[in-house]
């Protein structure tokens, strides 16, 4: 069998080198001999035969050699003449909704520059829609949820606004309804939450407690941070009415961790204090962090070097996390988390993310929408709650967003895990959902190639730890 080197993209960690196998996102720890084989390989294409003869001559043991080859080809590290074949071109025909995102309303009561529904860069067309949804509309998104999830034995739901918490009625409702509904099916669901915190009050903690869902705070660090976009109609910030209702909602709900999601902008980039204050002083569980989705131009857009600065700050976190992993301790860093999750799992993407796929929104109309973020969007609705899914839309929508139609991707090590990025963020940058985000292509490999190192070093010094991400594959 001719054999010749696959794609990889070669790291260190641990003072022990490693393949990243692209197109099939494996991680392989190189020995002494398959080092040596893959050398060899660098510098001629051989035959099986020729190459386990050449490392026996090199006094390799006749059967490690062969095994070491066979290991290599089992891993595609090396591959038939004419490589492996990639993920197959077409979107799957059906795939089984697993996440419907309602959102309860499109109103929100604060006014944050930035904000991707009622910014300048915003893809929402809500003109004659309604603010907050029906009952019957969420009885209708959450039937559409188990017609399209059929054969699931769990199934998900995340309250997204506006403001979620604006129609916290209906949020209990579809809670009901929707309980009772998986009950007949015999299915299991769970709930989550987006908020920006300003209306929680304590017998809606209590609520999400007894019910055990999720909730992610939308928050941006300390006061003189968070209070730079994060403001009232008025201009005054958010950050003092939050804190005391996060504070509460900390101390009593015990059921689900609790996580910030902090949106990076120009002059909120000081990563590492926003964590240690939203970790250690407030008490979030996990904190997350996301460059603002904008045009370049706006002034709240981050520059090249102001993403050199995140990046080298993600880093010091990344070595953090690895040292409370190594001590099997959990850091909270969920960008980390995230991603070491995604390589554990040996992730291909044919696609960015769910959107489309196994995740749809629902805007307060009905309308549906490839997710959250586009909701309202009359350009990205994908059919309506009550007529069921557009499966041409949809698939218009999932052929351009697929891998093989990104060409500037198909050389890339990183498309495992990256895909051509973000469909909204394409969109507002690029005019096109199915556009890869190119903008970001060094931040994306110096990121995953960081989580590499980290996820090589805790799978050499302490690979229990990696179990944790089994736990959140099955979740
Ligand atoms: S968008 Fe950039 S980083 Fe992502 S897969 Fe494409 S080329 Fe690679
Ligand atoms: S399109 Fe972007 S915002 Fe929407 S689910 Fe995918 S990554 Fe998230």
């Amino acid at each position: 069998m001719q054999l010749q080197l696959a794609e990889f993209h070669h790291f260190e960690a641990a003072g022990q080198p490693f393949l990243y196998l692209v197109p099939s996102g494996g991680i392989f720890a190189l020995d002494s001999l398959s080092r040596q084989a893959i050398e060899l390989m660098r510098q001629q294409p051989y035959e099986a035969r020729e190459l386990h003869s050449v490392l026996v001559a090199q006094g390799a043991d006749s059967d490690a050699a062969r095994e070491c080859i066979e290991e290599l080809v089992a891993a595609r590290a090396l591959a038939p003449e004419g490589g492996w074949k990639d993920a197959p071109d077409e979107a799957p025909a059906k795939f089984p909704l697993q996440t419907l995102v309602i959102n309860l309303t499109n109103q929100c009561n604060l006014s944050c520059q930035y904000c991707y529904e009622f910014g300048e860069d915003k893809v929402a067309t809500p003109e004659g829609k309604p603010k907050f949804m029906e009952f019957e509309t969420a009885k209708q998104s959450v039937d559409f949820l188990f017609a399209e999830s059929a054969g699931r034995k769990s199934v998900h739901i995340t309250f997204f606004g506006g403001e979620t918490l604006m129609n916290f009625p209906l949020l209990k409702q579809v809670v009901d309804y929707s309980r009772e509904q998986a009950a007949q099916r015999g299915v299991s669901i769970d709930y989550s939450l987006t908020t920006n915190a300003t209306l929680l009050r304590p017998e809606i903690i209590e609520y999400l407690t007894a019910n055990a869902i999720g909730v992610t705070v939308s928050m941006d660090g300390p006061k003189e941070m968070n209070d730079q976009l994060r403001v009232f109609a008025n201009g005054k910030g958010s950050y003092d009415v939050i804190v005391p209702k996060v504070r509460e909602l900390l101390k009593q709900h015990n059921t689900r961790p609790i996580a910030a999601r902090v949106t990076l902008t120009s002059g909120v980039t000081d990563v590492i204090r926003i964590f240690r204050h939203l970790k250690e002083e407030i008490g979030f569980h996990e904190v997350g962090f996301a460059p603002v989705t904008t045009s370049p131009n706006r002034l709240y857009a981050i520059n090249e070097k102001g993403l050199d600065d995140v990046l080298a700050q993600f880093e010091q976190l990344a070595y953090e996390y690895r040292d409370y992993a190594l001590r099997n301790e959990l850091h909270g860093f969920s960008n980390v988390s995230d991603t070491l999750s995604e390589l554990h799992q040996g992730i291909s993407k044919s696609h960015p993310c769910g959107a489309g796929l196994g995740l749809l929104g629902v805007g307060p109309s009905g309308d549906i929408s490839p997710c959250h973020r586009f909701v309202d969007s009359d350009t990205h609705a994908l059919g309506h709650v009550s007529s069921g899914i557009d499966t041409a839309k949809q698939q218009e929508f999932l052929t351009k967003g697929h891998i093989h139609a990104k060409y500037d991707c198909h050389t890339c090590w990183a498309r495992p895990v990256c895909a051509g990025g973000c469909y909204h963020e394409a969109f507002v940058r690029y005019g096109d959902t199915g556009h890869a985000n190119l903008h970001y292509c060094d931040w994306i490999r110096g990121w995953t190639d960081l989580c590499l190192r980290i996820y090589g070093e805790i799978a050499t010094h302490n690979p229990g730890f990696l179990n944790h991400f089994e736990q959140r594959k099955a979740a």
